[in-house]
């Protein structure tokens, strides 16, 4: 398999403030490479606890990987060629698991890096998966509600022969809806001759859904942003947070802070603007607004404010839940905030860790803090194997027991490796991806 045939052009952010660091290794003007980041990180972890060079090179590549092209005809009459992905990381735990991301800036190396992300998150969260990613380059905001259900149930006609059940499970993620899990998993169904709704997680409740699973991604990180205050020994009782990226994360995370935890949410921020308001924005409203305009900007009873300030607002938890690199070298300097819950996947530069580190802020990372989805798609998964569906409050005592007990593992392990909360996740992850792989004679 070719390094990387299609590498990540996506900007590297601006610089806010110089950085006197020099440690800008990998953040060159032209962009950063999302497999490059997630490698580093695997590289760095492994170094730590002196991983076999065998295991360290089977966990470096997808085990397998599909790239499919979809002809989807438009509402114009006419016929469009779509590329897309499905990449499976590792399965040595359990049947691969991720979401599927619709966006015009898609990338193989974009999904492998999701994918290997994924595969460390189920570890983390010790539930018996693998992790897969799947992708698609297209722009969901031009397109119909029409040639978008033919995009997806062409995507399923192409890669459908590799999903299921036993193995291989999609869900939602960027731009992808519980309506889009619905027509996937009816197109699965017809190709499979029976209804198998269980070939997709983040379904609507009447074909196979869970419930708890539309604010599960938000919960599951509000929950470790509570356990992170308590170790801290702050109190989040009217304390301020900033929001970036205002999609399914994003916007519960708002709900969930301020309804669960009492704190006062100034600033969010989606693709097209942000807004501050420092008593704090009124979540049912800004939602509101949002589902009406498409934005979170030009919402009255706040003022307008660029995006790119809100990493460097002073703030006491700041959550990246947008798209990859957000939170750069460049801009990591001017974050002011105690705690930095990683809802997005991928949000911080590896580059960028480096200086959150030395700044002394808390980072809960991408494969623990937005774990909560994932881990409500494995109770869907079980509810879907046995036709016996849960109470929203199981889902949510299930859930928080999940998540407190991992935040716990990796908190002792940054501590008793001296290391932070992403490479402790990552050697959690990587020691029980071992131990599988070991047990089923991989290595
Ligand atoms: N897309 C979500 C994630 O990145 C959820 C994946 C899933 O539920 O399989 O974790």
């Amino acid at each position: 398999m070719p390094e990387s045939t299609n590498p990540e052009r996506r900007p590297a952010a601006r610089a806010t403030e110089p950085f006197p660091l020099g440690a800008c290794a990998l953040e060159s003007e032209e962009g950063i490479n999302t497999f490059t980041t997630a490698r580093r990180q695997l590289d760095e972890a492994a170094a730590v606890i002196d991983l076999a060079p065998d295991v360290l090179e089977l966990l470096r590549w997808p085990m397998r990987e599909l790239h499919v092209t979809m002809p989807v005809r438009m509402d114009d009459g006419s016929t469009r060629a779509f590329h897309g992905f499905r990449v499976q990381y590792n399965d040595a735990r359990g049947p691969n698991k991720g979401g599927i991301r619709f966006h015009p800036e898609e990338t193989i190396d974009t999904v492998r890096a999701l994918a290997a992300w994924m595969t460390w998150k189920t570890a983390v969260m010790d539930i018996p998966l693998g992790g897969a990613k799947g992708g698609v380059v297209c722009n969901p905001k031009n397109m119909s509600p029409g040639e978008l259900e033919r995009l997806s149930r062409g995507y399923i006609r192409q890669v459908g022969r590799v999903l299921g059940l036993e193995k291989d499970v999609p869900a939602p993620d960027v731009y992808t809806t519980p309506q889009i899990m619905a027509w996937m998993a009816d197109e699965y169904s017809f190709m499979q001759g029976y209804n198998d709704f269980g070939v997709t997680t983040g379904k609507p409740l009447a074909i196979g859904g869970s419930l708890g699973r539309g604010d599960a991604t938000a919960r599951g990180g509000v929950i470790c942003i509570r356990e992170a205050a308590r170790e801290l020994g702050i109190s989040l009782e009217g304390a301020t947070a900033a929001i970036i990226g205002y999609g399914n994360a994003g916007s519960y995370a708002h709900k969930l802070l301020v309804e669960l935890l009492g704190m006062k949410v100034v600033a969010v921020s989606d693709s097209k603007g942000a807004i501050f308001n420092r008593d704090g924005l009124d979540h049912a409203a800004v939602i509101d607004h949002k589902r009406r305009t498409g934005t979170v900007a030009g919402f009255p009873g706040a003022e307008p404010i660029a995006g790119d300030k809100l990493p460097g607002l002073e703030v006491t938890t700041l959550v990246p839940a947008a798209l990859e690199g957000e939170i750069s070298c460049r801009n990591a300097m001017t974050v002011k905030a105690r705690i930095v819950a990683e809802l997005a996947n991928g949000p911080t530069t590896p580059d960028a860790d480096l200086v959150l580190r030395e700044r002394g802020v808390y980072v809960i990372p991408d494969l623990l803090c937005n774990a909560g989805g994932v881990t409500v798609s494995y109770f869907e998964m079980v509810q879907n194997t046995s036709g016996w569906y849960w109470e929203e409050a199981e889902v949510h005592l299930q859930l928080e027991k999940k998540m407190t007990a991992a935040f716990r593992t990796v908190h002792e392990t940054a501590g008793s490796y001296g290391v932070g909360n992403r490479v402790a996740a990552m050697i959690v992850a990587i020691r029980r991806i071992e131990e599988a792989m070991r047990l089923r004679g991989w290595v």
